[in-house]
């Protein structure tokens, strides 16, 4: 496997010390302990992070308190928040090469998807920096006026107050600011909580922050594990806000232990994404992009097209066309742009991934390309294809966030409709069909946050997503996304 050597800065990071960003400035942690953090690519111990637990998460959520009351943020001038948020952007812009680099070496996802995902977050900040100064209330004063109540009455838009997020590790920093941006946009306080597996472009972007001119306290960055640092985060009295994007087992967790406070909660959950394919379709469009709808990332990415259901006639040159694609896209370290598929994010999820395979396989399914780990150092698994499946098999109701497709023959629309929405997961879904009127009637009856029709997976900051179901609570992006962390007030003037 070629390995292209990172950047002076990109090494200096990673090897440098990791500590807890709080207030602006770096702490250990206050038991001393730290934590390691692998290459998934070739198993190495690559750096030490400082492990946050309760203790440090209240110093953060202090701090975040603090820089809130005291008004260090919200209570600048919009346009001046603008400008910095604007500044974040283009400070993002000038390191997009060294954070997509420290990402492959702490995630192991290709170089490209890394470009990608950190041109994402530019967007997003872009986005929500214009947002900050067309913010404002509505005047109902006309809608109350009567012959005898004299009064004005208008509404005010806040920040909610102290936000704790807590993020996973399949897309770190691209998930830590679709949160931050709207966040920040509205003019709250932050304390992260990035994934255990993969904190180390949170920590570079804390850097960011300070020479962006955010003030001390009003972004917290504390790694650590979710049972702990996680958990101090969802159960502290002072944070008003949980965001959380992870597995939706966890997001259970959150809600129960959230409603002790009553926290505000947004929820940003698993997935089993269907991919519809009508008889229809053009299959020079409908091959790649079914394809890299489930092997984008490795599989590791919650709107995963992971279930293929495709209409009798053309079932089986539709994965036949799939697992050839398959077969040809090239494993191996991120850092080879030949590459398609990284590695897994680590042993035990490569081992995970694995079970699946096999479990697979006991249950009759038939495998059509991939189906093994690839022996190597790293943790990578073959891109695979499955068919005869049927729709009780785990390998069809469970997410297995790994590169695996489940390829269903279903008859007409109200069969593939049936199909697609048997699942508890509601977060993506897309659709191959040359007929645009078939194409948003099934868009109407799928049961799915976002649904991509003759492409896959396209996110944008204009476009709120989310998941219907047991896919989450709320939506990111776009207006929805600012008022995740917004109250309102109502205000009433007697005249
Ligand atoms: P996870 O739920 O195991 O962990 C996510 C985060 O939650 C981590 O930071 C972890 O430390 C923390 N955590 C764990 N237990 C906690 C607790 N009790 N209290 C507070 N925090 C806790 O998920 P993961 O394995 O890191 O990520 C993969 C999952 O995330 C998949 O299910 C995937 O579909 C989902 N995901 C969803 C989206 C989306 O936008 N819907 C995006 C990315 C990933």
């Amino acid at each position: 496997m070629a390995l292209h050597d990172p950047n002076e800065t990109v090494l200096a990071h990673v090897r440098g010390q990791h500590r807890l960003f709080i207030d602006n400035e770096w702490h250990d942690a206050a038991s001393g302990k730290t934590f390691e953090v692998r290459n998934p690519a070739t198993g190495e111990v690559v750096a030490h992070v400082a492990e946050g637990e309760a203790q440090d998460i209240d110093r953060a959520v202090q701090a975040a308190r603090r820089a809130f009351d005291e008004r260090r943020w919200h209570g600048l001038p919009p346009e001046k928040r603008a400008n910095i948020m604007w500044k974040l952007a283009e400070l993002f812009e000038r390191d997009a090469r060294t954070i997509a680099e420290i990402e492959v070496i702490d995630n192991g996802m290709p170089i490209a998807f890394a470009e990608w995902m950190v041109g994402s977050v530019v967007q997003g900040l872009k986005y929500y920096a214009g947002m900050i100064t067309k913010l404002g209330g509505r005047n109902a004063s006309p809608a109350i006026a009567s012959d005898t109540l004299k009064m004005h009455a208008y509404t005010s838009v806040e920040p909610v107050g102290v936000v704790g997020t807590i993020i996973p590790w399949n897309g770190p920093i691209g998930v830590m600011m679709i949160k931050l941006s709207p966040a920040l946009a509205a003019g709250c306080s932050v304390v992260v909580k990035p994934a255990e597996l993969t904190p180390l472009s949170a920590l570079y972007a804390a850097n960011l922050m300070v020479e962006a001119g955010i003030p001390a306290g009003v972004v917290n960055i504390v790694p650590g594990f979710g049972a702990t640092a996680g958990q101090a985060l969802v159960d502290h009295p002072e944070v008003d806000k949980i965001s959380f994007t992870g597995s939706t087992a966890t997001g259970k967790k959150i809600v129960q232990s959230a409603a002790e406070t009553l926290k505000r909660v947004t929820l940003e959950l698993g997935g089993k994404s269907p991919v519809i394919v009508f008889d229809d379709a053009d299959p020079e469009v409908t091959i790649p992009g079914a394809a890299m709808g489930i092997f984008a990332n490795t599989g590791q990415v919650c709107f995963a097209g992971s279930r293929l259901f495709v209409q009798k006639k053309s079932y089986d040159k539709v994965v036949a066309g799939i697992s050839d694609f398959a077969k040809g896209l090239r494993i191996g370290h991120g850092f080879d742009p030949a590459n398609a598929i990284g590695p897994l994010i680590s042993e035990g999820q490569r081992d995970k991934v694995s079970r699946y395979l096999e479990t697979g396989v006991q249950e009759g399914a038939e495998v059509v390309t991939g189906g093994s780990a690839v022996d190597s150092q790293g943790y990578y698994i073959e891109p695979t294809v499955f068919a005869n499946v049927n729709a009780d098999m785990r390998i069809v109701r469970e997410e297995i966030f790994g590169p695996v497709l489940v390829a269903t023959p279903v008859d007409d629309i109200d069969d593939l409709v049936r199909a697609a929405n048997d699942t508890r997961y509601g977060l993506g879904a897309g659709i191959y069909t040359t007929d645009v009127n078939k194409a948003h009637l099934t868009a109407a009856r799928l049961q799915a946050g976002n649904v991509w029709i003759n492409g896959y997976g396209m996110m944008h900051p204009a476009m709120p997503f989310g998941g219907y179901k047991e896919s989450g609570w709320g939506r990111e992006n776009a207006e929805d996304g600012i008022r995740a962390y917004q109250e309102t007030k109502s205000v009433f003037v007697y005249l």
